[in-house]
């Protein structure tokens, strides 16, 4: 049952076919979007999903092409007379921000039946997030320039286990959070200040141990660079694959 979709591949500008990285995770009683973005009650119905069986939210950073969609998503339900609880996770400097943006956008005033709980991720290593019967969601702060979290996914009946090492440069924490995983979904946004390259993707799933790399986070439409495939591979020693919109992992 448990899966993965992929909602957004491109880097901070989409084009017409990425959208900004998120991602969300299926479960039997849980819905996990991992960063909400562009208009996400739509983004859910395009992938077969229906937002009012989300359960939490993960926000990785306050940058807008990764959290943009939070006051529209809870406008939206609240418009939809959603009842249900909704979790939102973050470090404490992301869900600070957050919580006085929808002051901002006087929330208090919409119509909202449901109720919200801010959770403040600690800043460690491999902090438990959530767990279920199938599966252990853990946090660890990665290198962006604002503070970010990168995320592993453990699967208790398959054993199988996915990372995403969001926004950063190589450092040692995206190294743990994807050791010997079976997929990695690496950003690569090409080598800068808090980002990495792609060479740089397919190194740290060398040196994690992962079995699978898909880059995630990189310049499409006009700035797509069709060598960035081959530069992951090279560094990694083994085919590496693009993350593209919708794109689908099954961990049964
Ligand atoms: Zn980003």
């Amino acid at each position: 049952m448990p899966k993965l979709v992929i909602l957004g591949t491109s880097y901070s500008v989409p084009d017409e076919d990425h959208e900004n990285t998120h991602m969300v995770l299926q479960g039997k009683d849980r819905l996990v979007l991992i960063d909400c973005v562009s208009n996400p009650i739509v983004r859910l119905k395009k992938a077969g999903l229906n937002h009012s069986d989300l359960t939490d939210i993960l926000m990785t950073h306050y940058h807008p092409d990764h959290v943009s969609g939070v006051p529209l998503l809870l406008m939206g339900m609240g418009i939809l007379n959603r009842e249900k609880h909704l979790n939102i996770y973050g470090l404490e400097h992301v869900v600070g921000i957050m919580k006085k943006v929808l002051v901002d956008y006087q929330w208090h005033s919409w119509p909202r039946l449901f109720q919200v709980s801010f959770q403040n991720l600690p800043d460690r290593e491999l902090v438990p997030m959530l767990e279920t019967e199938e599966f252990r969601i853990f946090t660890s702060p990665v290198k962006h320039f604002i503070p970010t979290v990168g995320v592993r996914i453990e699967f208790i009946k398959s054993g199988k286990v996915l990372a995403y090492s969001c926004d950063t440069a190589p450092t040692p924490s995206v190294k743990k959070l994807a050791q010997d995983a079976d997929i990695l979904i690496h950003e690569a946004a090409g080598a800068s200040v808090g980002h990495s390259s792609a060479t740089q993707a397919g190194e740290m799933a060398k040196s994690a141990n992962a079995k699978e790399l898909y880059l995630i986070h990189y310049p499409t439409g006009d700035f797509y660079d069709p060598g960035i495939v081959d530069a992951a591979g090279e560094a990694f020693g083994r085919p590496v694959k693009l993350a593209e919109d919708f794109m689908t992992f099954d961990f049964d």
